[in-house]
């Protein structure tokens, strides 16, 4: 007998993409092989949890049948790529899409090993041999992240990433990418040396082959200038504030053979999801599902999973994911858009996306508690509750449609994001959190910490008492995390 062991398995899905076939195939694997959630991550993929031992090689298996896989999506390397998510945000969304893939494709880890263990029944004993020129024998010191944005949207929350590209766009064209490196959200509790941090912007660079070329190289200087003896102080922020982002940048110019522009102008907007229906350039409908901490499953009342499924079964629509942990169908012809309302009615996915709160839909959580070994409290199982009592003192004081942006995770490993939200929550113990504000809505500026291991109800009372201050003292339009930053300076 032996322990009984279970796993999570996340997919590769640059850019967030399942077909209507993918969605019902990743239904049934869902159903045999996990606990049957699907659950959408904050890097705009799916991951299975739950899956026994005995399962893991059939999973991976019914994935690979679906053309799925899941190579990368965890370990020292390029995880997902991610990019803005809705199409119809844009008409050059499908270059940004396709510069996800291309971006994957071009850091996968070149042996085919994953193909021996999982699929194929081999040893992978022969594959010692095999050349990798990106991550030659010794792959990263710690994962790496990549995305994508489109001003003026950051629905991506793109300076989080070790390396960020926001297109820029003139006459309605992409003439280049802004890159930006060093982002990342993870800290250790205690460990003065670790810290969030947001990226800091490289330079300008005008074509896709310059792209893959600067991109491929800011991942050479990080393999072989990262710290490989220190896991907690290896990721690519710490590289560039050992080398400076001059000494990072001349290193891969050096490396390029091209040199960066100056970084050009860009404005970011909103950084939300755009909920229900919405057109795009070629008249095709999308309608963004808000689905809570990314939690797709049947609960009495709202069978949201089995919805989706009747969705994927017309054949007439898309699935893609968002980093705020939503759900789009997508590529929706005109004359298929009725049937798929019905269905969002019968199931009452569109009721409840039109009715929860504004706070509610400004959430991430990460797994966390039970599920995430590193986790010191609750995360997505807990939000929703804490959720449902902040909202009642919004309302006391008027703010109810408020985007206020509200983060949570079990650890401060930040995997959703609560460094970066207006309200930011860092499990420090079970039942305890530390308690940040002073983020901006936007992804441009990290929050700081406020107070420190609190439960419930000094929770509670802080928010009680800060969105008093705000409702009374705020500027015109000011959003609460501009109010916060501005507090906390006075109070300092
Ligand atoms: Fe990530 Fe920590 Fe949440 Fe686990 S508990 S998912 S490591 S942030």
């Amino acid at each position: 007998l032996e322990w009984l062991y279970s796993y999570m398995i996340r997919l590769r899905l640059p850019g967030g993409f399942l077909t209507s076939e993918q969605w019902a195939g990743l239904h049934e694997i869902a159903e045999n092989h996990s606990t049957g959630v699907i659950k959408i991550t904050t890097r705009q993929t799916i991951q299975l949890h739950g899956i026994l031992k005995s399962h893991v090689k059939p999973t991976i298996r019914d994935f690979n049948l679906q053309h799925l896989d899941s190579i990368a999506a965890c370990g020292d390397v390029n995880r997902n790529v991610t990019c803005t998510s809705n199409p119809s945000e844009s008409p050059l969304h499908q270059e940004i899409y396709e510069l996800a893939g291309k971006i994957s494709e071009m850091c996968l880890p070149k042996t085919k090993s994953y193909y021996d263990l999982w699929i194929d029944d081999e040893l992978a004993i022969d594959r010692k041999t095999e050349e990798d020129p990106l991550y030659q024998d010794r792959y990263l010191p710690r994962k790496l992240k990549i995305g994508i944005a489109i001003p003026p949207n950051n629905d991506v929350d793109v300076f989080i990433n070790d390396i960020a590209l926001i297109a820029i766009i003139e006459n309605d064209k992409i003439v280049g990418y802004n890159i930006a490196v060093g982002g990342g959200l993870g800290a250790t509790h205690g460990n003065d040396a670790t810290y969030a941090r947001l990226a800091s912007l490289l330079g300008f660079v005008d074509t896709e082959e310059k792209v893959l070329k600067a991109v491929y190289e800011i991942i050479t200087v990080q393999r072989d200038f990262g710290n490989r003896s220190d896991r907690k102080l290896s990721r690519l922020k710490y590289t560039i504030d050992k080398l400076g982002i001059e000494g990072y940048r001349s290193e891969v110019e050096k490396r390029c053979g091209f040199t960066f522009e100056p970084a050009r102008e860009f404005k970011f907007e909103q950084r939300k999801d755009r909920y229900g229906w919405v057109q795009n350039h070629e008249g095709k409908w999308f309608y963004t599902v808000f689905v809570e901490h990314g939690r797709i499953l049947d609960i009495d009342g709202y069978p949201l999973k089995s919805g989706l499924l009747k969705i994927a079964e017309t054949g007439n629509v898309n699935f893609r994911f968002t980093c705020n942990q939503n759900l789009i169908l997508s590529d929706i012809l005109e004359k298929d858009k009725a049937e798929i309302e019905n269905l969002l009615k019968e199931h009452g996915i569109s009721t409840y996306t039109d009715e929860v709160s504004a706070l509610r839909k400004n959430s991430v959580a990460c797994v966390a508690l039970n599920t995430c070994s590193l986790a010191l409290a609750e995360g997505q199982r807990y939000l929703p509750v804490l959720v449902t009592k902040i909202e009642p003192v919004l309302e006391k004081y008027g703010l109810q449609n408020e985007d206020i942006t509200i983060r949570m995770t079990g650890c401060p490993n930040g995997c959703g994001r609560s460094p970066n939200a207006e309200i930011g929550l860092v499990g420090t113990a079970y039942g305890k959190y530390n308690l940040h504000i002073g983020g901006d809505r936007l992804g441009m500026r990290l929050n700081t910490k406020f107070k420190e291991n609190i439960g419930e109800e000094e929770i509670l009372e802080t928010l009680d008492e800060l969105f008093g201050i705000y409702s009374e003292g705020r500027h015109s339009e000011e959003t609460f995390g501009d109010f916060s930053y501005r507090y906390l300076q006075t109070i300092k």
